[in-house]
């Protein structure tokens, strides 16, 4: 059997849990008793997680080492702390340096890697994405970051799936595989973030961000054209797609 090593920066250990949902966090939106946080895997048919695996203390990641979740992760939790109350009250990216924006892609994308890789579920992440994170958090490139709203209540939920969509060129459709693709979307209470990642050619391929009614917060700060609140957080990814370049 293949040992275990830290998922971010590959060192064989000591190895901690790391919680999908930070314990933080789950306290900062009351709590993380049975059903207060939700995760599931769209799919065709989109069928949630169970309650019993729904409480917060079962939804973690055994292979983070102790050097990574005190280190980088420790100092991008606080940093992201310290934003969420301004995010909440106005999820523009007007509202947020280029270095706080920072803050937050990394925020969102260390935790769909995390979430990703602690679910039972096939992994479509390769090994770099998360190991380049771990290397200063620097965000992996063509990755883009978006923020909107979701009618909720006092949870915190999230969906993964691979990108819904693409416009892809005819030329390019042998290059093209969907299940290279995965879009992440998590929100805290009426808030959402999420990232579109592709691991096709970036020559060829780009996420793209429709820009409907959803702020762009990463690379580039984008806004929307007209924000508005989604009714599930299900229907938030359609606002990320696959294209060619030269679309
Ligand atoms: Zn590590």
């Amino acid at each position: 059997m293949a040992k275990r090593s830290c998922i971010f920066c590959g060192a064989p250990g000591p190895l901690t849990r790391e919680h999908v949902i930070p314990l933080w966090l789950q306290h900062y939106v009351g709590g993380s008793e049975k059903g207060s946080l939700r995760g599931t895997h769209m799919s065709w048919i989109g069928v949630p997680l169970s309650e019993r695996v729904a409480s917060g203390n079962s939804h973690t990641l055994g292979s983070v080492c102790s050097s990574c979740n005190n280190g980088w992760m420790s100092r991008l939790e606080s940093g992201f702390r310290a934003l969420l109350p301004r995010l909440q009250a106005d999820i523009s990216p007007r509202c947020f340096s280029k270095a706080e924006r920072y803050t937050i892609a990394a925020w969102i994308t260390k935790t769909g890697v995390v979430a990703h890789r602690s679910a039972n579920y096939r992994s479509i992440l390769p090994a770099s994405l998360p190991r380049a994170l771990s290397q200063g958090s620097s965000i992996p490139a063509g990755i883009k970051v978006i923020a909107g709203k979701v009618e909720a209540g006092k949870t915190i939920q999230w969906a993964q799936s691979n990108l819904g969509f693409g416009l892809v060129r005819k030329s390019h459709l042998p290059f093209y595989d969907a299940k290279q693709t995965f879009v992440f979307v998590l929100s805290i209470a009426d808030v959402f973030l999420g990232f579109g990642w592709h691991g096709l050619s970036n020559r060829m391929f780009e996420i793209f961000h429709s820009g409907d009614s959803t702020h762009q917060i990463y690379p580039h700060p984008k806004l929307a054209r007209h924000i508005r609140k989604f009714d599930h957080l299900a229907i938030a990814p359609t606002e990320i797609g696959l294209r060619s370049k030269d679309i």
